[in-house]
């Protein structure tokens, strides 16, 4: 099936005579005949037996996101910053690292470089343009994963995914790949390479702004055995009766670990109802990613027009730095989302922001209607200057999310506050 028909009709098969869209499992627990039905569960979890980590609603959904990557399996948690922890926790414990390329969702540095760091666990930031020689001596005999996104959010850059996918292969540890910007209809990252993709599906894939999620999705293709590098999965977990997951779940090992160690432990799974909600964004995914792209590219010609305007990053724009590599990994478009760097820097940068009248001010992107953010004042105010630097954001810079209005009204609305600037 092409990925417009998996939005409609991957994870969820309805029976003869059942409802014909998935309905919402709103109950936390489920009724066995047997106590040795509920044991065997526990052995080998096929079916639901508890809210805390899994769902029928929820399941569904985990499937249709997993057909959608390409992967063999998912799972969903509350939050994009619960999916971003659990993929690294899955892997790392205290005492060792992993390397993330610097250009990446602030939320992401504050987790990696200070929360992950209390916890004992080390974050090597990496440039990610670096070259191969550079990248391989900040691995360590400890480092476990790399860690990049598709399309950096908001620096705007586009993830080599090849070529880091490459290197963390040579060192055997798995590539993970942040694709919340690109979506599995512009970009799957499993099929250059990465073992894990991780979203924030509050953003495209919800679409419209009415509930929070992430996702973690497995490849399946990591052999973590011939690594030799992580005994969690191949040696028994006492926790789990003695599980042995690559040897229970084979391709699944690493997905199926996150579930009943992670999310069994933390307990940051969505209720059904997101999940539900989630499903519906996910539907029209296809339409809504390619009016994303044409729109945006609109916008970024208009914009580039603009005297008022240093610059204007979008990669499917084309003399943009990333514009051949952008059409490599991402044919279709390179999503709604760019940015733009006003001259003069912070001040008139906030003028025009507070000059627009329908494109809104909200701390969200890749929402359905037009939105801006500076994320200098906003976002990444936790970021040293130093670090704005090397995650790519000036003072002057705003990130515009197009919507899917009519690209004339957005353009005419974007033309009225740059004419407020002198
Ligand atoms: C928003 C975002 C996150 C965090 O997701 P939440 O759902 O806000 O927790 C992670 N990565 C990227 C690229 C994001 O844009």
């Amino acid at each position: 099936m092409k990925i417009e028909t998996k939005c409609l009709h991957e994870g969820y098969k309805p029976e003869n005579g059942g409802p014909g869209v998935m309905p919402i499992v709103q109950s936390t627990t489920y009724r066995f005949d047997s106590t040795a039905k509920i044991a065997s569960l526990f052995d080998m979890p096929t079916e639901c037996i508890y809210s805390r980590f899994a769902n029928p609603t929820c399941d569904a959904v985990e499937k249709k996101i997993a057909s959608l990557e390409g992967g063999v399996g998912a799972m969903l948690t509350s939050s994009g910053q619960a999916a971003s922890l659990l993929s690294i926790l899955n892997l790392c414990s205290a005492g060792d690292s992993f390397i993330a390329a610097s250009t990446i969702y602030g939320g992401t540095i504050n987790l990696f470089g200070v929360t992950l760091k209390k916890l004992g666990i080390e974050c090597i930031w990496a440039d990610a343009e670096a070259s191969e020689e550079e990248v391989q001596k900040l691995f360590k005999p400890n480092t476990k994963a790399v860690f990049g996104e598709t399309l950096a959010n908001p620096a705007l850059t586009v993830f080599d995914i090849e070529k880091w996918a490459n290197i963390a292969h040579k060192n055997n540890v798995p590539l993970i790949v942040d694709n919340t910007f690109a979506t599995p209809v512009l970009c799957r990252p499993i099929e250059w390479g990465a073992d894990i993709v991780i979203h924030s599906t509050t953003k495209y894939m919800d679409g419209h702004a009415v509930q929070g999620g992430g996702v973690i999705v497995d490849g399946g293709k990591f052999d973590w055995a011939a690594s030799g590098k992580f005994p969690d999965f191949t040696e028994p977990d006492e926790s789990y009766h003695g599980v042995v997951y690559t040897r229970e779940f084979g391709a699944m090992a690493y997905i199926i670990k996150a579930r009943m160690q992670l999310m069994r432990d933390f307990g940051c799974y969505p209720a059904a109802h997101s999940a539900f909600l989630l499903n519906l964004g996910l539907e029209t995914l296809p339409v809504r990613m390619r009016q994303y792209c044409e729109n945006a590219l609109t916008v970024a010609k208009f914009l580039e027009s603009s005297d008022k305007i240093a610059s204007v990053r979008y990669p499917a724009l084309p003399g943009n730095e990333h514009y051949e590599r952008a059409q490599k990994y991402l044919p279709m478009g390179t999503s709604g989302v760019m940015s733009i760097d006003i001259k003069g820097g912070r001040a008139p940068a906030m003028k025009f922001m507070d000059s627009l009248k329908l494109a809104c001010n909200e701390v969200h992107v890749a929402d359905i209607r037009t939105c801006v953010l500076h994320p200098a004042s906003e976002t990444h105010r936790q970021l040293t200057d130093e670090q704005l630097v090397a995650a790519g954001i000036e003072p002057g810079m705003v990130r515009i999310s197009v919507g899917l209005e009519n690209v004339e009204d957005i353009i005419a609305d974007l033309k009225q506050a740059l004419d407020t600037l002198d």
